[in-house]
């Protein structure tokens, strides 16, 4: 029998006043898996991370994660249900440390955050030295012990993007959606990524969900790829199913 889904999208249709930003779109993904987002400028890739993250709401159709239906939380619930987010452009702090910009991520789960950590409470100590050692394991895990210390700005982008993507990890997400990781980055730096990507999926037994636009990284770090097309799902199989789709075919030759 198959898993039960991790992420289940069923019917979501939004719309924007005259706009169909999504029409209809279901799919599944199943737990530990990599699964890769595709579409044309404004097929509804983005509207469809917004909906996850419930920063919009859908006029039809249901989104479960975990079984459970994502309308019953409100939208600074959903890392503590353990859906993570990285964003298209970096929002690092520039002049903090690697280590600090990565140890900050952990506070936007905790409960108590900057002010009790000021107030010295005793739980809150205990609780600043696991955030300090999951830190310390993600700094690793994303080679970036040599430049743990150094301010952000000092390095290059794509050494930014793994401090990015750190910084999510740290409220440990079952779910991580990433919003183009490979924007911006060399064809060094984009195959350093995938292998990155495999490395966290299997390490930290996380499901994957990344939009991007990189062709050659979706096919080849994927194990299921769903494109979109003006808000409809046109295709969801396999990278090699994908890719030979004549409907994708077509809506990337129209859009070029
Ligand atoms: P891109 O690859 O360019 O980022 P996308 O696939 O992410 O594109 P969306 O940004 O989701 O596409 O946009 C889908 C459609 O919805 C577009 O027609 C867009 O103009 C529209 N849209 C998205 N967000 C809004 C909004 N907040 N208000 C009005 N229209 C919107």
């Amino acid at each position: 029998s198959a898993s039960p889904a991790l992420l289940e999208v069923s019917g979501v249709t939004v719309r924007f006043g005259g706009i169909t930003a999504l029409d209809g779109v279901s799919f599944a993904i199943a737990p530990g898996s990599i699964a890769g987002l595709i579409g044309p400028n404004g097929a509804g890739k983005t509207t469809l991370f917004n909906c996850l993250s419930r920063l919009y709401t859908f006029s039809e159709g249901s989104i479960h994660f975990e079984g459970q239906p994502l309308t019953a939380y409100a939208p600074h619930q959903i890392a503590a249900l353990g859906i993570g987010r990285t964003f298209q452009n970096l929002a690092l702090f520039r002049t903090m440390s690697v280590r600090d910009n990565v140890t900050i991520g952990g506070h936007c789960r905790s409960s108590s955050g900057f002010l009790a950590n000021a107030l010295r409470m005793p739980w809150v100590r205990r609780e600043e030295a696991v955030l300090d050692q999951r830190a310390a394991g993600l700094i690793t895990l994303l080679d970036l012990d040599s430049v743990a210390h150094r301010p952000v700005s000092d390095l290059p982008f794509g050494t930014q993007k793994r401090v990015e993507l750190a910084r999510a990890l740290m409220s440990q997400p079952k779910l991580l959606l990433l919003d183009e990781p490979a924007a911006g980055l060399n064809h060094e730096e984009v195959d350093g990524l995938r292998l990155l990507l495999r490395r966290i999926q299997s390490e930290l037994s996380l499901t994957i969900l990344l939009v991007e636009h990189h062709m050659n990284l979706v096919m080849r770090v994927s194990d299921q790829v769903i494109a979109l097309d003006f808000g409809r799902k046109i295709a969801d199989g396999t990278p090699a199913e994908v890719q030979a789709n004549p409907e994708v075919v077509r809506a990337y030759l129209g859009a070029a």
